[in-house]
């Protein structure tokens, strides 16, 4: 079985060719959160946007469209990022994504049942007092990076979620295991929507995770993907070492949108 080519990396001939294409396009460009604009930390609590990163998302809305597209709740991503951008969509594309407000208030219906039947994480702390319960409105978070014994952990959870009415959708991340209501958006289904708002003919998607697989999968001809740490077996088309290297990426993409407006001004006057 042959799965997609292997991502190539951002800053190759290949990468710089990509991003090129996406020169004199009106563009959306969006980012995932943890562990793309910003590295992970022990607890969800400690991770913030790099001042560098921040900088340079800020100067991108100069030159395009921006939005984050995140698995935190809205209002939690917003405080994070420390700078505007035109859209923040939380809760893995459900949490604030215009037009899908209906699904949102039923998916704080399901998440509540689920919170109320897991006694608000007590049923967890039982199986291991390490494992963190997150209420992120729409949906449910379990962490267990500071499990005690994280393999017993996740090989038990498992039928702990199989017990929840309704059943929940399970989207392993890492070190967490998000529970989604049935009617909840992915990032895929949010990041066509955000194309479609802002008119955009051209795209940019950078993503770290399984969630992120969603927008990968499209196959958008004219969606550029990006993921942070490579993973051959990912069907991102290009992909970055580190979240350090976002900021590089946001200003070699400036530098192209930049070099495509002098070149049309130069036509003009010409
Ligand atoms: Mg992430």
């Amino acid at each position: 079985m042959s799965g997609p080519p292997p991502p190539a990396y951002a800053f190759s001939r290949e990468g710089t060719a990509a991003l090129r294409r996406l020169r004199g396009r009106r563009l959306l460009a969006a980012f995932d959160f943890d562990g793309t604009l910003a590295p992970i930390a022990l607890r969800p609590e400690q991770v913030i946007t790099p001042p560098g990163t921040r900088a340079a998302l800020d100067r991108l809305r100069g030159w395009c469209t921006t939005a984050v597209i995140s698995g935190r709740s809205r209002e939690d991503v917003i405080s994070r990022l420390g700078v505007t951008v035109d859209y923040a969509v939380g809760n893995h594309g459900v949490d604030g994504l215009p037009g899908a407000e209906r699904e949102a208030a039923e998916c704080v219906a399901v998440s509540q049942g689920w919170l109320a039947q897991l006694r608000s994480g007590e049923a967890l702390r039982a199986l291991d007092p390490g494992l963190l319960l997150e209420d992120k409105g729409v949906s449910l978070s379990v962490h267990y990076r500071q499990a005690r014994d994280a393999g017993r952990a996740v090989a038990s959870l498992p039928a702990v979620f199989a017990g929840l009415e309704p059943a929940p959708r399970i989207v392993t991340g890492k070190m967490v295991f998000n529970l989604l209501p049935p009617a909840a958006a992915d990032k895929g289904t949010a990041m066509l929507r955000l194309l479609e708002l802002s008119r955009a003919e051209a795209g940019l998607y950078v993503g770290d995770d399984v969630t992120d697989e969603d927008v990968f999968c499209l196959h958008q001809p004219d969606l550029l993907t990006v993921r942070v740490g490579r993973d051959d077996s990912s069907h991102a088309r290009l992909y970055l070492r580190a979240p350090s290297e976002v900021a590089r990426l946001i200003d070699a993409l400036i530098g192209e949108l930049a070099a495509a407006r002098a070149r049309g001004a130069a036509l003009r006057t010409g």
